[in-house]
């Protein structure tokens, strides 16, 4: 095999992305090892996406039976594991129907054509604007990075898809203004995580959903991050008490396995006829059998319950550390979906922290340039998590004496 190293990067991929140094080569559980044999212990589980941690006997085991069985087919024919999965999902959900796609931003533009088509059909053309929020995040494909509240990732392409208005998070009174009987739909993160692990407030969801309803306006909530038990529910709807006409799952659905779905009511999916909408390798049988087991395991309340005990084990070990050496203003977040606010002294340096981690042999996210953000497996051991917190005591240390 060709020898391969990270300055090959900058030789033969396009440069979207700036990857750190090292290179892994392997895992096991929440620990990745790379080129050099370096041992590294993940809090970022691939960014909320290896829910069960690397290479998980369970999913080892569902893809290789899968792998010998059958690989494709495409939507001419339906599947075993894609029709299993979906009753898994309307099971555990308040959906009816379900579309399956590759990645959260390829379920998000179906969302998005779904609530379109709907208004179309049931109210006409009149009926088309997206009310979403800054800060969001839905993806990369045209429509989902316009509907996302960051123009810095939508500009420069030329001309985008109109009607999307975007006001900000947990604002009633911006929400209220905006909303009329031309509202097609709202796009929402029931916790947003790209924009700073920022969660609604009770009375901004209760009443999101409220002026839908009055209006017909769909409420879509993306759960691309915060699905498949992240947030310690199976999906945090379930934990807000408001649930969506349209929920976006990805990330974590295939635990590393590329898979996304759309869960919505029969009432909504029969707008999506024969010919609307598809995707050459949606409900691939290879992607629903490990999202099957993924799923089968997650869904478990003793799985669920552990996730509520892992947070408290991450805010109390954050805690410790931030009163030796104070960097956060703030713990938030939810589950296993949680953020740390640099505090004034510390502001915009949480690259450093990210960099800090990594030379102790810790792997962390950040959340923009105040937040580090942890997203580890969901089943990560309380000896990995001891572990990552001595590492990244050891990191914070160093930041302090620098
Ligand atoms: C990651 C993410 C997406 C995009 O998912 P991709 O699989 O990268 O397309 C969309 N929405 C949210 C909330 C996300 O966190």
């Amino acid at each position: 095999m060709t020898e391969v190293t990270r300055k090959d990067f900058d030789e033969v991929m396009v440069p979207c992305y700036n990857p750190m140094s090292i290179i892994p080569v392997r895992g096991e559980g929440s620990r990745i090892w790379d080129q050099q044999d370096n041992e590294f212990i993940d809090f970022a589980g691939g960014i909320a996406v290896s829910c069960l941690g690397h290479c998980h006997p369970i999913m080892v085991k569902a893809l290789s039976e899968q792998a010998n069985k059958l690989w494709h087919l495409s939507n001419v024919m339906t599947n075993e594991p894609a029709l299993r999965l979906a009753k898994k999902l309307v099971e555990l959900s308040f959906a009816e129907n379900i579309f399956f796609a590759n990645s959260g931003a390829e379920a998000n533009e179906a969302a998005l054509k779904l609530a379109r088509r709907y208004a179309v059909d049931e109210f006409g053309e009149k009926k088309s604007k997206i009310i979403a929020f800054n800060q969001g995040f839905h993806g990369r494909t045209f429509f989902t990075v316009t509907v996302g509240g960051q123009a810095a990732y939508s500009d420069g392409f030329g001309p985008k898809p109109g009607d999307i208005e975007h006001i900000p998070y947990n604002d009633i009174q911006a929400f209220e203004a905006a909303i009329s009987d031309d509202t097609c739909a709202v796009m929402m993160e029931p916790l947003q995580g790209e924009g700073g692990i920022i969660a609604p407030t009770p009375e901004f969801v209760q009443t999101v959903r409220e002026l839908c309803d009055k209006h017909n306006a769909l409420l879509i909530f993306d759960e691309v991050q915060t699905g498949n038990g992240r947030t310690g529910d199976f999906y945090a709807y379930q934990g807000l008490g408001v649930t969506p006409d349209i929920l976006s799952t990805a990330k974590s659905l295939g635990g590393g396995f590329p898979i996304a779905a759309v869960l919505t009511s029969k009432k909504l999916a029969k707008h999506l006829k024969v010919g609307t909408h598809g995707s050459t390798y949606g409900g691939n049988p290879l992607a629903c059998a490990v999202a099957e087991a993924v799923v089968g395991h997650v869904s478990q309340p003793e799985v669920l319950a552990g996730i509520k005990e892992r947070e408290a084990m991450f805010r109390a070990e954050l805690q410790r550390i931030n009163a030796k050496y104070p960097i956060f203003s703030e713990v938030r977040g939810k589950g296993l979906l949680l953020g740390a606010e640099l505090n004034d002294d510390w502001k915009g340096r949480s690259r450093d922290v990210l960099v800090a981690a990594g030379e102790e042999g810790l792997l962390v996210l950040v959340a923009g340039a105040n937040v580090v953000r942890f997203t580890p497996s969901l089943v990560i051991s309380p000896e990995e998590i001891q572990q990552g917190f001595a590492r990244f005591e050891a990191a914070i240390a160093k930041l302090y004496t620098l």
